[in-house]
């Protein structure tokens, strides 16, 4: 689908949920597709792209940047706290902060800098032993925690269980967002983001829909 069709899209489920215009954020997903399309993308004037890997995302993102000023680069993936350091230089917004330990190496990083990547906390919505994210019973917790070490996430982000109807995990990760402050909500993808900006979603990421089916990573 192309990328006037995803706008399309969410511009149309904004209306329909009495969201304004351009209050959703499109983060476009660009895990493994070929440069060549993420270039297409961009020159359609795409600037908000999400990545999982940190290698990859640093082997192509300096040379995007440096060829289309204005890109917002978001982690999404799962973060080694070994590629933390990596990952704050090459990502202005981090997604996947998922457990204590890396948001011990994230304010080390930031004290260091003197600054920090925008931050989203993953929520394990579902409970899946299989899955990183904060449980949501101890988020109070990690919230304040990360608000002691100078943290300041803005948000939560979540991947609902595959094959389950996504709007109790939704719903669940919007109250869990205003019950601790937090003003933005990540979720949605593909083949769930209008019911996501129905449901609050601030930011959407959308992958496949956009670039087409990925082949596996190998
Ligand atoms: C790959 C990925 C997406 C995009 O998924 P699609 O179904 O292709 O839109 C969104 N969020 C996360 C965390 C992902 O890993």
């Amino acid at each position: 689908m192309s990328l006037a069709e995803i706008r399309h899209r969410l511009t149309q489920a904004e209306a329909a949920s009495g969201r304004a215009p351009g209050s959703v954020t499109l983060v476009a997903v660009s895990k493994v597709q070929p440069d060549a399309r993420v270039r297409e993308v961009l020159t359609e004037g795409q600037r908000v792209f999400g990545e999982n890997y940190v290698q990859e995302a640093g082997a192509k993102w300096p040379g995007f940047r440096a060829d289309f000023p204005g890109v917002e680069l978001h982690m999404i993936g799962p973060l080694q706290t070994n590629k933390a350091k990596q990952a704050v230089e090459l990502f202005d917004v981090i997604q996947s902060l998922d457990r204590p330990s890396l948001a011990q190496k994230l304010a080390s990083l930031a004290q260091a800098r003197g600054k920090s990547p925008g931050l989203f906390i993953q929520v394990n919505t579902g409970s899946e032993p299989q899955k990183a994210g904060i449980l949501p019973q101890d988020l109070g917790a990690f919230v304040a925690s990360c608000r002691t070490m100078d943290l300041s996430p803005q948000g939560l982000m979540c991947i609902p269980p595959e094959g389950q109807d996504p709007v109790p995990h939704f719903a669940q990760l919007a109250k869990l967002a205003a019950d601790n402050g937090l003003p933005q909500l990540s979720m949605g993808m593909s083949s769930d983001f209008e019911t996501a900006v129905a449901m609050g979603a601030t930011h959407i990421r959308v992958g496949s829909a956009l670039f087409g089916a990925r082949s596996p990573k190998s």
